[in-house]
């Protein structure tokens, strides 16, 4: 059989079944040998009956005491019981509705039982529904499949048997002899058999780690090659002078090192003659937006267009007046382009940018969406990364004559997590504060605190200063969480009664956002009561402290990111952090928090408490899913991948060696699935 017919020829699936594996998106027989165990059932340690640890999974090795019981309990249901032994200790199984037990289990015969055990209240061992084997036919590691009503885990576990058995010859093997003698890797078919049906504890590990190699594997070449692809291609749009020096001689501040650094190397890519895919990463505050102004002038002076992208409209506007500011006075003329512009002020601004009279554009995502036509786009800058996806960022660069690519992120990131999100960028990273900054002073208090809070918020806010109250999110049913709305008219009409608030939440309309935005950054409301929606790059020096509500709920990173929009300005701020929360992870989140304000130790704690699922979000970064591969629990792993990859493509930059096709080929699947999920 081969890897590519349909499940139905697998022995044992029928139609219906058939069907059920398609729902678990398991078409053919390759996809079924992919088709991994979540958990393994360990037959392989036999436990005393006295030394069953209480609701764990274990394994006895026990004779039957009596012949199976059948009792019926009023309500339909049918119980089976018997009781095992092992020579030193009894335990008591109890069945439901199930009276193939009764033929199954013999009277004075041995069996392997394996189940969860509890203690009865008179110190007795009980198991429910336990599943039993005789020890002679025993699989001792058993796999446990995610499964469906219509296919339990069983049921698939005998076909991919039946798969394993009925394949003509072992697995193909993509990956060159070389790469998996130098890291000590099985074959795919060692692998793929070990995964599902290992023998030992030792021969599981080495199958996972070889599957684990080849997902990772495959990412990096992936990554690698759309790196390498902008390496080589050309760019119409190379810089012939650096004029750079010229703006900061215009620039009412002094770069610091790092950003001074990070100039020089998007302008050493901006020379090169090659399409520059540079990620700048900095913490809150630390200047990217001078670093993207200093190059967006320099296109300028060498007759090229430049576009800023930001996620929001307000953020956007932002940009736009901090741009404007600091060009103004040179040659540099920006235009600002969002949806909700009027239609006569949208075609004045893209007349401009048509005609080559404007440098510069700054907008939302909608600027590379709608038909924005430049005469001569040369540079693109997209603010706060993480929201782009790795797809997006290949659709920008499709466009136009290869302009340079920046993208900027505030989200520090560990290292070997950068090198998944990130690996088709180079990196420069601005891992300095301008001078003078005064660091926020970050607290952790109980509810009780509240009345000396509101207190503490009014004395800044008669100072005319400006301050938030973040809360959560609210889902249905959690009630002991404060709704941002039904808080906001509480305070309004209460403590602060008198005192200008704002709201801001995620079910208002992107307008009514804005507004209340823009409203806030005009010094017009006090306090800005609002869910999360803050939390993205917004900059109104004025507002000094930040308190967050029900603060458990929060992320680290998500914390440091709120707290990251106060401690913009001159005046010392304050970040308050509310909660009861009594649980030990919630208390590490604050402790780190209270401790540092240091973006990239508070990443690397994050990434250790909630592990890199979470980190983004789901799936947010666009790469293909990891099936087996734990971004935490395999960074070392990740590192050796990485080498590997890059050791083959220096050879091979294409993957083009006749030994090399089957790895390619499994590259392209793998980021085409990706692509389209
Ligand atoms: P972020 O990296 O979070 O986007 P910004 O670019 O918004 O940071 O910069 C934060 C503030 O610091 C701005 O008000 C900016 O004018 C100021 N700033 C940037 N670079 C310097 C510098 N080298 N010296 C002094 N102030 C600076
Ligand atoms: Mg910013």
């Amino acid at each position: 059989m081969q890897l590519n017919a349909p499940i139905q020829y697998v022995k044992g699936v029928g139609p219906a079944r058939a069907e059920a594996f398609l729902k678990l998106s398991v078409p053919t027989v390759g996809a079924l040998l992919r088709y991994y165990p979540r958990a393994y059932e360990d037959w392989s340690r036999i436990v005393p009956i006295r030394d069953l640890p209480e609701n764990e999974y274990a394994c006895v090795r026990a004779v039957v005491c009596h012949r199976v019981d059948h009792v019926r309990v009023p309500g339909g249901l049918q119980l089976y019981k018997t009781t095992v032994t092992d020579g030193a200790g009894l335990l008591n199984l109890t069945f439901f509705n199930n009276k193939y037990v009764c033929s199954q289990l013999k009277e004075g015969e041995e069996y392997l039982f394996f189940g969860k055990a509890a203690h009865n209240r008179y110190g007795a061992r009980e198991m429910a529904s336990p599943l039993f084997q005789k020890p002679q036919s025993a699989h001792r590691i058993r796999p446990i499949y995610p499964s469906s009503a219509a296919l339990p885990s069983r049921a698939i576990e005998r076909c991919v048997q039946n798969a394993l058995d009925a394949l003509e010859g072992p697995i193909p093997d993509f990956l060159p002899a070389r790469v998996r003698t130098e890291n000590g890797l099985c074959t795919l078919d060692e692998a793929v058999r070990g995964i599902h049906f290992p023998k030992t504890r030792d021969e599981l590990e080495t199958a996972r780690r070889r599957l684990i190699f080849d997902e990772l594997f495959l990412l990096q070449l992936g990554l690698l090659q759309m790196r390498t692809r902008t390496h080589t291609a050309e760019t119409g749009c190379v810089l012939q002078t650096d004029a750079t020096a010229a703006f900061l001689s215009h620039l009412p501040f002094t770069l610091t090192n790092a950003q001074a650094r990070s100039v020089r190397e998007a302008v050493a890519d901006m020379r090169s003659g090659r399409p520059m895919n540079r990620l700048l990463q900095g913490d809150v505050g630390s200047g990217k937006t001078a670093v993207a102004a200093a190059l967006v002038y320099t296109a300028a002076q060498n007759g090229l267009q430049a576009a800023v992208m930001a996620p929001t409209e307000v953020l956007a506007e932002q940009h736009y007046r901090t741009f404007s500011k600091f060009f103004a006075g040179t040659n540099v003329r920006t235009v600002l382009l969002t949806g909700s512009m009027r239609a006569a002020e949208k075609r004045a601004a893209k007349a401009a940018l048509q005609s080559g009279e404007a440098d510069l554009a700054v907008g939302t995502h909608a600027l590379i969406q709608e038909d924005v036509g430049f005469r001569r786009l040369g540079l693109v800058v997209t603010d706060e990364q993480h929201r782009f996806g790795v797809a997006q960022r290949a659709s920008l660069a499709a466009k136009g004559a290869q302009p340079h690519i920046l993208v900027m992120s505030a989200t520090p990131i560990p290292r070997t997590l950068g090198l998944m999100l990130y690996g088709d960028l180079d990196v420069s990273v601005l891992d300095e504060l301008p001078p003078g900054r005064q660091p926020v002073s970050t607290y952790c208090v109980d509810t009780s605190y509240r009345p000396r809070i509101y207190n503490y918020l009014k004395k800044h806010m008669d100072k005319g200063l400006q301050g938030y109250i973040v809360c959560p999110l609210v889902e249905e049913g959690e009630s002991d969480l404060v709704p941002a709305e039904e808080y906001y008219k509480k305070l309004q009409n209460g403590v602060f009664y008198g005192y200008r608030l704002g709201l801001l939440h995620g079910r208002m309309k992107p307008k009514e956002k804005d507004a209340v935005m823009r409203a806030f950054a005009a010094g017009e409301v006090d306090l800005l009561v609002a869910t999360v929606v803050v939390e993205v790059g917004v900059d109104v020096p004025n507002a000094v402290v930040m308190v967050i509500e029900n603060a458990e709920r929060f992320g680290l990173s998500q914390l440091h990111q709120l707290r990251g929009r106060v401690g913009r300005g001159e005046a010392a701020s304050t970040c308050i952090l509310v909660s009861d929360a009594q649980n030990e992870e919630a208390k590490t989140r604050f402790r780190v928090l209270c401790e540092t304000t240091d973006g990239f130790k508070i990443a690397d704690a994050d990434f250790r408490l909630r592990g890199p699922g979470d980190f983004f979000g789901k799936r947010q970064h666009g790469l293909p899913a990891l099936r087996l591969a734990d971004l935490l629990r395999d960074s070392e792993l990740l590192l050796t991948v990485r080498r590997a990859a890059e050791q083959l493509l220096e050879k091979d930059p294409a993957l083009q060696e006749p030994e090399h096709a089957a790895l390619r080929r499994q590259t392209d699947k793998m980021f085409a699935a990706a692509a389209v999920g």
